[in-house]
């Protein structure tokens, strides 16, 4: 059996020996593992996890168990001290001496430490195993305030530490901005409001000169003379790759450190392959997971005799939550050497910055950094990684789509989907067709993807979704990895147990801290139950985009202002107070397609003092940027017109009044019609209705837009208040069955039964919930309240519109030009 000796035991030591094992014969190779750490191989990824749950079984790649299952000889504690190249052994601190065929060198990096003056002192840390964890946690007990040297990823991630260990935490970065690496200065400048936000101080710009204290720290001095008083310091300023026993033996390295390799991971022994984080290729050493991943199957790919596959450069994208804020970095983020057109959306008040770098001929997207929001990551990467053609508005990619629709596009088969463990879509597809899996979990197991940094996790429950549709199978449908209960569970649980925020939700029955399709969901799902106001404090985080801001973002980063018109039906005094309002603040005015008026181009601050105006004139919000209801249309009906049979603008503004401000699973618009000509297009709408000669005829499920679906007749020649019970059973019906941004035409289009189904529900109540459909949506219509007018009446509320800084100077990264006497944003490319 040819000999292998693994030195390093860490992540990528740990993934070597499980895709050997599970790629060649049990007794093929002997495998022996040293690791200089007293335990089996962990999670260095999630070290920080720790804090919280200090169990390093928790963190485990593999228990030792799997070793001793797998025939893998562990040997942990063991530190290998020399390489005898000529008679190909190892040898090890307690005098083992062991002969190999290959060696794979996977000893990964230590923490880098400056040559600072003083820096030997007590209380000082770095951050790299759970030793110093322990020792971390242990001298915390006695101290108070501490500082984290280095304002990188992983600095970062310290400095979350820190305020867990409940010190007065500050962060020492020698560059002029955070992540220097991944964020240009405006993604930096977002991110540090964040964490200062947090309770985090940052320093940027310091060099630090001396640490000072008698045995133990007590102060940092910096070169511009400044000092900072601290009791303790953890050391995260970048790694040092361990290639003292490749040096030693006679290895090639770097002149920077690390083991120099080919691209086939050997170094210049051929015997002796370097993986990991001690691996230099291509004179670059790779500080991720997913990399030393990869570099560890290229190489079990060469000792099973498969020589067909090298190491490649590889994409160094990241996805992480930073101390709760989302911060994304991908493909060529901060094209500093390559010309582009870069388009960016920036929001001070929300610390949201979000940067895509496009192409000069405008064909492809380059790459990018997120912050604050980052749910548009993977399909961004995914772009990107794939050189794939970009819609004909891309700054829909951080905008989100103005039509309110999602935005998707579809995937190649080649698209790698989780690069930790190199999973492509096709692979996903593949495990589900093969196996039959009806559970995401299943594929995960099968696949491995997702189960690293877990950054994809949302783009691979999309594509089984996808898949599983595309083999006509229905599933359980879990909302995301957070919550193990569909859309219909969840909402029982929020009205039985009576949950009223998106804490207490995760906390009772979910797990983690949510993502971008739970949360936005819960939201949902809390207000069209409570209808309570949804910028409250534990519910304004949680809210989509738009609803955080109660407007909708539009082309060029400004808002829209949208007042409630019910019927359309407006008054002259009304219409001069929209004209004054759009001239006092510079908008564009617009007559919608539902018979209202759009007021377009306003910034956050002046959101509140737009609406104060508006609503002391008797207006409300329109909701525009809700999943709600949004327009009823109506004819002019028989108070004017010669056909008219009844007055279609009273009924429709009585419906309007009715559902103003319903939340539910997507849009919805309605109209009336007065007579049978239809001059409302009710048939197009959500619920449309139109008069006959003894009454009404209520249409569900039409839809305009990209899919176009004309109304079904749900009810015949009903009266007023039948027809509005009817509207009350079936909105409601609706909002509890449709998965989330499902119109109601799709979702009547995957109701088992179809329409003869939800007329027996609605109209022969045949599953007996009638009445509490009518109780419930009776709850929504008294408990109504405009929530533009509670923010305008609650300072406390009026305040997240104001940015914290340059509240009075226009946002300069707002462009805007003149066109037919208006005024219109600036093209993105121009
Ligand atoms: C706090 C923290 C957070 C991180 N977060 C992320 C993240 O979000 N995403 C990401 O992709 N990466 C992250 N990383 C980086 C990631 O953990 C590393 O890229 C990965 O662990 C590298 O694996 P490795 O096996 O090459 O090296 P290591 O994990 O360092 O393992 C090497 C092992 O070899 C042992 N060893 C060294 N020399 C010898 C010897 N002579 N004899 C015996 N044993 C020896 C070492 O003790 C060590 O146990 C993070 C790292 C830290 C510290
Ligand atoms: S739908 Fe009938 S009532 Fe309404 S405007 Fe048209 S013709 Fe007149």
């Amino acid at each position: 059996m040819e000999k292998i000796i693994v030195i390093g035991n860490g992540m990528v030591g740990y993934k070597f020996c499980e895709k050997l094992r599970a790629k060649a014969g049990k007794n093929q190779f002997e495998i022996t593992v040293f690791g200089e750490e007293p335990h089996p191989a962990y999670d260095r990824v999630h070290l920080s996890e720790y804090f919280t749950n200090p169990s390093v079984a928790s963190l485990e790649m593999a228990p030792r168990s799997w070793y001793e299952e797998n025939d893998i000889n562990l040997i942990s504690g063991e530190m290998i001290i020399a390489i005898d190249r000529a008679n190909k052994t190892i040898t090890s601190h307690k005098g083992t001496t062991l002969s190999y065929d290959k060696l794979i060198l996977a000893t990964g990096s230590s923490a880098f430490v400056p040559p600072i003056k003083g820096v030997e002192k007590q209380g000082v840390f770095v951050y790299r195993t759970i030793e110093d964890l322990d020792a971390i946690i242990e001298y915390s007990k006695k101290t108070k305030k501490a500082a984290v040297l280095g304002g990188g990823l992983l600095g970062l991630e310290a400095a979350k530490a820190m305020i867990d260990l409940k010190q007065e935490t500050h962060v020492v970065e020698f560059a002029p901005r955070l992540m220097p690496r991944q964020l240009d200065n405006a993604g930096s400048d977002a991110l540090l409001s964040k964490m200062e936000e947090l309770g985090i101080r940052l320093h940027l710009n310091k060099n630090t000169r001396n640490i000072s204290g008698d045995g133990k720290i007590t102060a940092m001095e910096f070169a511009d003379d400044s000092i900072l008083d601290v009791e303790m310091l953890v050391i995260s300023a970048g790694i040092k790759p361990r290639d003292e026993l490749a040096t030693a033996c006679g290895l090639a390295v770097g002149q920077r450190g690390g083991i120099v390799v080919n691209d086939l991971l050997q170094t210049d022994d051929t015997d002796i392959y370097a993986i990991g984080e001690c691996a230099l290729h291509k004179n670059f050493i790779y500080g991720l997971v997913a990399p030393g991943y990869e570099m560890a199957d290229v190489v079990v790919n060469q000792l099973i005799g498969s020589n067909d596959k090298t190491f490649k450069s590889y994409d160094m994208s990241t996805k992480l939550k930073l101390i709760g804020v989302d911060v994304a970095s991908f493909g060529n983020a901060l094209c500093e050497n390559e010309t582009h057109k870069p388009i960016v959306f920036e929001d001070n008040y929300k610390g949201i910055y979000k940067r895509i770098n496009i192409s000069e001929d405008g064909k492809r997207l380059l790459g990018g950094i997120l912050v604050g929001e980052a749910e548009a990551y993977n399909m961004l990467l995914q772009i990107t990684l794939n050189g794939m053609a970009l819609p004909p508005n891309p700054e829909d990619l951080i905008l989100g789509s103005r039509g309110g629709e999602e935005t998707k596009m579809e995937l190649p088969d080649s698209a790698q989907i989780c690069s930790c463990e190199n999973v492509t879509k096709g692979d996903i597809c593949q495990a589900i067709v093969d196996n039959g899996f009806e559970d995401v979990a299943q594929v995960k197991a099968c696949t491995k993807a997702g189960t690293g940094c877990g950054a994809c996790n949302p783009i691979v429950k999309d594509i089984f979704n996808e898949q599983l549709a595309k083999m006509g199978k229905v599933v359980k449908n879990v909302i995301c990895e957070h919550f193990d209960y569909s859309r219909q569970e969840l909402l029982d649980i929020i009205k039985i147990k009576k949950v009223k925020d998106f804490d207490q939700l995760l906390d009772e029955h979910g797990k983690g801290d949510g993502c971008e399709t739970c949360r936005p969901l819960a939201a949902s799902l809390l207000a069209s139950t409570w209808n309570e106001m949804i910028l409250e404090k534990g519910k304004d985080a949680i809210q989509d985009t738009n609803d955080k801001y109660l407007a909708n973002i539009q082309k060029g980063g400004s808002y829209s202002v949208v007042p409630r018109i019910p019927g359309g039906e407006i008054t002259p005094d009304k219409l001069i107070v929209i004209g004054e309002v759009a001239k006092e603040y510079d908008l564009y005015t617009k007559i919608t397609g539902g018979q209202r008026i759009d007021l377009f181009g306003a910034q956050i601050h002046q959101l509140p003092d737009i609406w104060e105006k508006l609503i002391n004139a008797g207006f409300e919000s329109g909701h525009a940027y809700g999943k709600s209801l949004r327009t009823v249309k109506s004819c002019v009906g028989s108070t004017w017109c010669r056909y008219g049979l009844h007055d279609s603008v009273s009924f429709s503004i009585e419906v309007e009044e009715r559902y103003r401000g319903l939340r539910s699973p997507h849009k919805l618009k309605s109209a009336v019609s007065g007579c049978r000509r239809e001059c409302a297009e009710a048939q197009s709408k959500d619920f449309g209705i139109i008069a006959t000669e003894i009454g009404w005829n209520l249409y569900v499920c039409g839809n305009g837009g990209s899919n176009p679906q004309h109304a079904v007749l749900l009810a015949g020649d009903v009266d007023s208040a039948t027809c509005l019970k009817y509207i009350d059973r079936f909105l409601m019906f609706y909002i509890k069955t449709a998965e989330p941004l499902n119109r109601t035409a799709t979702w009547l289009n995957k109701l088992d039964g179809g329409i003869d189904y939800l007329i027996d529900v609605v109209v022969n109540d045949s599953l007996g919930i009638a009445a509490d459909l009518e109780r419930e949506m009776q709850f929504m219509v008294d408990t109504y309240k405009c929530e533009w007018k509670e923010v305008v009446n609650n300072p406390e509320l009026r305040k997240k519109f104001t940015h914290f800084v340059n509240t009075e100077i226009p946002d300069p990264t707002m462009k805007f030009e003149d066109m037919r006497g208006q005024k219109k944003p600036v093209e993105w490319g121009a």
